[in-house]
């Protein structure tokens, strides 16, 4: 595996004038596995100066043009395919049926805009919908300009292809930092982008930390906008310095996610949901239904379901194909979600299932699989994003009890119910407040679909036309009609 010691930077790989390093590490050996520069503001300047020139070039180009490259940088993760899901799970911890969903998802969202940069052609100077008597109003989508898109560790490729590809479909040039944490995968674009010889500048890749990059991305004033993803301490800091300038933001940030599962629910089903809900990628999941409420009718038959189903995950080499939990992704983040395990007992919770139930590879930085029942509202593990994989739980006596403790949360990221209709799913859904609700079904999340939410959890939309909004600047030509 080749060690990552350069930035991407007009169309060409050069050292970074940063000179200071970091470890990227596999969390599972608990081994360094690539030296990452930290980076420096003179390598985001370089990298705005390269976007800044390009721009006038590629937003004059046609979106049929913009799409072809974009297919080009979904054909390319398609090809790299295997590669990348080895990359993921060696440098995420995920287990490689996760990372494969990862690769597939991020190849659908590229193939998407690249559709909705065809159509964008056609929609360029479309009447307005609103007729205004003897005035001709004609609408068109410039793109915003340069922008900087920062991302997590959590999914690679994913959360970058949901900012790159509606980016470039709609004509801005990029300056895209990874996460420091997790950035072998998303080198892949960077090849990808100079294998299928998109225009220098347009895409420009500065791997390094927050403080070597992030930081300099943020303040500089050549970015017109900067769509961030990550935790909400960070969010808003990045929110903060985009006001000098009156610099546009798009936040997705953080989450405390319900699912409810009520008393005519199937409890195989609900089972299976609650338990993909949470432990998928160990919990570090914005949308991690973390909180269960589940009616008192049919709790004790779910946790003795959930109990056996947690019995059965296998922790272990997320490149092993029968893993189904990974490690976390760091030491640090282990570190943080074990202490909510110590929170948790000073708080007295009952674990269902935890550390006590099972053992844990003694390589790698595991948390067992852990459920708390009964778990009071005021507890900091009912309320915090604990991002990793730490499910608690209630009992509810109504629907409408359930919707006010669901919505009785800082964050509006996502919820799921689970029913044994779906007309009572639907209308439990329609009172929460949640930008994505799954009923009877598992976290999806298409490319046509918007993602997103209110509260804490952030400032805006991606995917669907609205990512691709968030990207343009609608201009209204006027003109006078003759009655
Ligand atoms: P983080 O905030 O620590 O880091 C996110 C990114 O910001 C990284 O690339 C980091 O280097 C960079 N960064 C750090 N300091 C910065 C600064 N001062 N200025 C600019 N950039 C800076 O978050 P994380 O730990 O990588 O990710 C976990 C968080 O992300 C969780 O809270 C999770 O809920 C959230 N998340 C949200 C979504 C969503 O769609 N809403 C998706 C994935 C993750």
């Amino acid at each position: 595996m080749r060690d990552i010691c350069q930035q991407f930077i007009d169309g060409q790989w050069r050292a970074s004038d940063g000179g200071r390093d970091l470890d990227v590490v596999d969390p599972y050996r608990e081994t360094v596995i690539a030296k990452l520069p930290a980076g420096n503001a003179r390598d985001v300047d370089a990298a705005v100066r390269a976007a800044r020139d390009a721009l006038p070039a590629w937003q004059r180009l046609s979106g049929e043009a913009r799409g072809r490259y974009l297919e080009g940088l979904a054909d390319g993760l398609a090809e790299r395919h295997a590669a990348l899901c080895q990359t993921i799970s060696l440098n995420g911890g995920k287990p490689l049926a996760e990372s494969q969903l990862d690769v597939d998802d991020a190849i659908a969202c590229y193939r998407y805009y690249a559709d909705l940069a065809r159509q964008l052609d056609a929609r360029q100077g479309e009447p307005s919908a609103q007729p205004v008597a003897g005035v001709q109003v004609r609408r068109y989508f410039d793109p915003i300009g340069v922008v900087g898109l920062i991302t997590p560790w959590n999914f690679p490729l994913v959360t970058a292809a949901w900012k790159i590809a509606p980016a470039l479909a709609a004509g801005c040039c990029i300056v895209f930092k990874p996460s420091e944490v997790v950035p072998m995968p998303e080198q892949a674009i960077a090849d990808i982008a100079q294998a299928i010889d998109l225009p220098r500048g347009v895409l420009n890749l500065v791997n390094g930390d927050g403080r070597g990059i992030g930081e300099a991305l943020t303040q500089h004033t050549g970015i017109d906008k900067i769509s961030f993803t990550g935790s909400n301490p960070t969010g808003e800091t990045v929110m903060r310095v985009a006001a000098t300038g009156v610099r546009n933001v798009s936040l997705e940030l953080g989450g405390k996610s319900p699912i409810t599962v009520t008393e005519d629910a199937d409890i195989a089903q609900a089972a299976s949901l609650v338990m993909n809900g949470i432990f998928a990628n160990a919990g570090q999941i914005c949308s991690a239904t973390s909180r269960l409420l589940v009616h008192q009718a049919v709790a004790e038959d779910l946790y003795a379901a959930l109990s056996r189903h947690i019995d059965a995950l296998v922790m272990g080499d997320p490149l092993d194909e029968a893993t189904t939990l990974g490690p976390l992704v760091s030491d640090k983040q282990r570190t943080t979600v074990n202490s909510y395990l110590a929170f948790a007992k000073d708080e007295g919770l009952i674990p269902v299932r935890g550390a006590s139930h099972r053992e844990i590879p003694r390589q790698g930085f595991f948390v067992a699989p852990t459920l708390f029942r009964d778990v009071p509202v005021e507890s900091r593990l009912w309320q915090e994003e604990i991002f990793g994989p730490v499910l608690c739980a209630r009992q509810f006596a109504s629907d409408d009890e359930a919707i006010a403790v669901a919505n009785d949360s800082d964050y509006g990221l996502a919820a799921s119910v689970v029913s044994g209709g779906h007309e009572r799913a639907s209308a439990i859904a329609r009172h929460l407040t949640a930008g994505s609700i799954w009923t009877n079904m598992d976290q999806v999340a298409p490319p046509q679909a918007a993602w997103g939410g209110g509260k804490k959890s952030g400032i805006g939309r991606e995917l669907g036309p609205e990512g691709l909004a968030a990207y343009q600047e609608l201009k209204q030509v006027m003109a006078p009609v003759d009655t």
